[in-house]
């Protein structure tokens, strides 16, 4: 992976999602880079906190700010990528990191969980997308990586709505890397495993609470899916997406690369 050098001075990420959690990993390492770094979310405050600690760190030259949106919303993006274009230049790397994972046996998942889901993880990704590619194409180079999740590769019980939906991310990751391929852009997918994160903390509460066990056991039974029997960090998953970031990693396109200790293997 990249060192701490500012190979990305001079270009524009916005991720999605960036207030905290996985997404705001990835700011600040794409920030480390040289990169401008545009959050976008849905919760001022959250935003705003991360921004001021981000501004801290960021190296000369690198600015970092926020944008509200609900990825979900087409008129709600636009909104948010006029505004960021205004800040900080047009978008050259765009990371659809924003999502939700609801659990609820198939049975139990109405028509609105579904949609929501949905709504969310992919169209989310859809729109986002849509919003950020046209300046990369005229500028004959981009970036896209969308944080999908090992659920975009294999099936998990009791989240059919979430791995539909991010099954179907990376089919739009793969389909968009061939249109894009001779254009200077690349799109590819990172997968994490359970990494430790309001989602993780959020599915261990929800064992807890449907299943009597104890925190420890539901932490220790999340990270068994693990090989390497532990949670992933949220800084592993930002590094990858760094690295698929670099200019020098303009042959890798149409990937799905699990960030997982070995839980799944892309054959
Ligand atoms: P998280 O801590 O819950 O953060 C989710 C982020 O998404 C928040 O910043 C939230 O911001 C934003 N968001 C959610 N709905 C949104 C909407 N409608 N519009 C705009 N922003 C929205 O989750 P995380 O674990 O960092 O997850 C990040 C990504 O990694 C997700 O796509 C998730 O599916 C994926 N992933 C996570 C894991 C894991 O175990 N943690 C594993 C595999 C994949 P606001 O609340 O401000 O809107």
């Amino acid at each position: 992976m990249t060192g701490s050098t500012a190979t990305l001075a001079g270009r524009h990420a916005l991720v999605t999602g960036g207030g905290r959690g996985i997404g705001a990993a990835i700011a600040r390492r794409l920030l480390a880079d040289g990169a401008s770094v545009t959050l976008l979310g849905r919760d001022a405050g959250t935003l705003q906190a991360t921004v001021q600690a981000l501004r801290e760190q960021a190296p000369a030259g690198a600015m970092v700010s926020f944008v509200t949106a609900d990825i979900a919303d087409a008129g709600s993006v636009a909104c948010a990528f006029a505004a960021a274009t205004e800040q900080a230049g047009p978008v050259s790397m765009l990371v659809n990191n924003a999502g939700q994972a609801h659990s609820a046996p198939f049975m139990k998942t109405d028509a609105a969980l579904w949609q929501r889901m949905l709504d969310v993880n992919l169209t989310g990704t859809f729109l986002c997308t849509q919003a950020a590619l046209p300046p990369m194409l005229e500028a004959g180079w981009g970036r896209i990586v969308n944080v999908a999740s090992t659920a975009g590769l294999i099936g998990y019980g009791y989240v059919s709505a979430y791995c539909a939906a991010k099954h179907g991310v990376i089919g739009l990751t793969r389909a968009l890397a061939l249109e894009t391929a001779a254009k200077g852009v690349t799109v590819n997918a990172v997968c994490p495993g359970y990494t430790e994160t309001d989602i993780v903390r959020d599915a261990v509460a929800n064992i807890v609470g449907k299943t009597g066990r104890s925190e420890d056991q539901a932490r220790a039974e999340l990270a068994a899916r693990n090989p390497q029997r532990r949670l992933v960090q949220p800084e592993e998953v930002a590094d990858a997406v760094a690295w698929l970031c670099q200019p020098s990693a303009g042959a890798i396109t149409g990937q799905a690369i699990p960030v997982a200790g070995g839980e799944v293997m892309a054959g």
